[in-house]
């Protein structure tokens, strides 16, 4: 079982890729992770990724493809496997496919976890910290008693930038104008599992399980 996920901030990609870690024996390969595995490892191409995220640049498709090659030759994934954070444009989608086709592997589905973005927006932007011991609170899943203060310490709450609808919407933006393109070419390819990302997480997942299998 090879997969794809895709899906924006908060709509529960992460739960349902443990999900099917669990499930199917198959590991996770987030490309994060592996870049800083490479960075910390100083492997060659561990040496050029660091150079491109010092000098604050993106690091190349290339490179990443080649690392997320690496680690697919490992015995770990001979029975599948979940990659998270890539593809992210359409353009990653082809030389990816690329890829994998000189290794003889296809894809067998992408996952897309579709959400309302104003369900989304009003879970993600909810969230208070205290200024004094960082305890958070929730408007609506978890109140302080006083409004603006800490239940624990009596310190002032306040919203951090990426708790803010205005951070939380352009992000989601961003999100939609990179990866319609990139939905449009696995759906042209047949591959594209669409699955309502709200909701309880056992529903989700039961519905992921039977569109890939
Ligand atoms: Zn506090």
């Amino acid at each position: 079982m090879r997969l794809i996920l895709l899906g924006p901030p908060g709509a529960g990609k992460g739960t349902q890729a443990k999900l099917l870690k669990e499930k199917y024996g198959i590991p996770q390969i987030s490309t994060g992770d592996i870049l800083r595995k490479a960075v910390k490892d100083q492997t060659a191409v561990g040496i050029e990724v660091q150079a491109f995220m010092q000098a604050g640049n993106l690091v190349p498709d290339e490179l990443v493809i080649n690392l997320i090659k690496e680690r697919i030759k490992e015995g770990d994934c001979s029975g599948g496997f979940i990659l998270d954070g890539f593809p992210r444009t359409q353009i990653q989608a082809a030389k990816l496919t690329e890829t994998l086709g000189t290794m003889g592997i296809e894809i067998d589905a992408v996952v897309e976890f579709s959400v309302d973005n104003k369900a989304l927006v009003d879970r993600l932007t909810g969230r208070w910290t205290c200024t004094e011991c960082g305890e958070m609170f929730h408007e609506s899943a978890r109140k302080s008693r006083v409004d603006g203060i800490c239940d624990h310490c009596g310190g002032a709450l306040f919203q951090r930038d990426d708790d803010k609808r205005e951070t939380i919407i352009n992000r989601l933006e961003i999100y939609k104008q990179e990866t319609q393109p990139l939905i449009k070419y696995y759906k042209q390819q047949g591959r594209l599992k669409t699955v309502e990302g709200q909701g309880d997480v056992h529903e989700v997942f039961s519905q992921v399980c039977s569109l890939i299998t």
